[in-house]
């Protein structure tokens, strides 16, 4: 992307490849990859394993948060085109930190929900709050799966997921992390599923935080990755009630094929004509 962007610490770049440039080379040198995730997932081990802690101090959003949430997965589970009509349903939480989202929202919807995070004391908080719920509702829904690895190395088994929801980690990854890792878990999507991205964006081009080696990313600078991607955008909105101080968020549903929307839509004009079968 050739736009210009900031850390937060007020200095401009003219471009995310100057930016990238400074923080892992030019290629030669893959130390400065290693640390990049070294120092991200460093910051995170320093932090409290609590819902405060993973948001930053501003645990009191979980609230409006999960609501944005489920009306937007609400919209995208009631869509025909997108449901497989697989009653089974299974989700991965991906930077799952302490289990927040699974708990408060995805254990609610799926049968099985996966959780992939690489700050062990937070893996281990999400399991021990998990397996409550679990004895719950043992039977119908569950926390199946504990992946303590980082995104940039983890792959799907093929055809699990219906949902793989990614929320508040993706600016851990560089861009050519973030498209391989596309690329690669599109494979773990049943046909139909889709991934649901719900970020902070930067109002132009990009934000670079030094302190925990992330990057917040603009709308555009999302759209052109996830067409790297090869994803197509299904649909987007804008997370409400959030404090005016933060990141503005938006959540993204990402399909690996455009939606037969104009097949369908044919196929209801002719229903009345009789047809060959095909
Ligand atoms: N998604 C959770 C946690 C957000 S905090 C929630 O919404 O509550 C950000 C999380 O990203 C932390 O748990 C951190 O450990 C994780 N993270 C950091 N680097 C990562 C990487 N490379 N791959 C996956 N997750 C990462």
């Amino acid at each position: 992307m050739e736009v210009a962007g900031s850390d937060n610490q007020g200095r401009e770049f003219k471009s995310s490849a100057e930016m990238w440039k400074e923080q892992l080379g030019d290629g030669t040198d893959s130390h400065k990859k290693v640390d990049w995730y070294r120092n991200g997932v460093g910051y995170w081990q320093e932090v409290d394993a609590s819902v405060d802690g993973v948001l930053g101090g501003f645990g009191h959003v979980t609230e409006p948060d999960i609501k944005g949430s489920e009306a937007f997965l609400n919209s995208l589970l009631s869509d025909p085109l997108l449901n497989n009509g697989n009653s089974h349903r299974v989700a991965l939480d991906c930077g799952s930190g302490i289990g927040r989202v699974t708990k408060n929202l995805l254990i609610r919807y799926f049968n099985e929900v996966d959780l992939l995070e690489p700050v062990p004391h937070f893996l281990e908080a999400a399991r021990q709050s998990l397996v409550f719920d679990g004895k719950i509702g043992a039977d119908e829904h569950k926390a199946t799966n504990f992946y303590c690895v980082p995104l940039q190395e983890f792959t799907p088994n093929s055809g699990r997921y219906d949902v793989i929801w990614v929320q508040w980690c993706i600016g851990h990854l560089t861009d050519d992390d973030f498209v391989s890792f596309f690329k690669r878990a599109k494979a773990g999507l049943k046909p139909g599923g889709y991934f649901i991205v719900k970020e902070n964006t930067a109002r132009s081009g990009f934000v670079l935080d030094k302190e925990d080696c992330s990057i917040t990313r603009s709308d555009l600078y999302y759209k052109e990755l996830f067409k790297k991607s090869g994803l197509h955008l299904y649909k987007n909105k804008d997370q409400r009630n959030f404090p005016k101080e933060l990141f503005p968020v938006k959540m993204y549903a990402l399909t690996t094929e455009v939606p037969k929307r104009s097949r369908l839509s044919r196929c209801k004009q002719h229903a009345n004509r009789p047809s060959i079968i095909k």
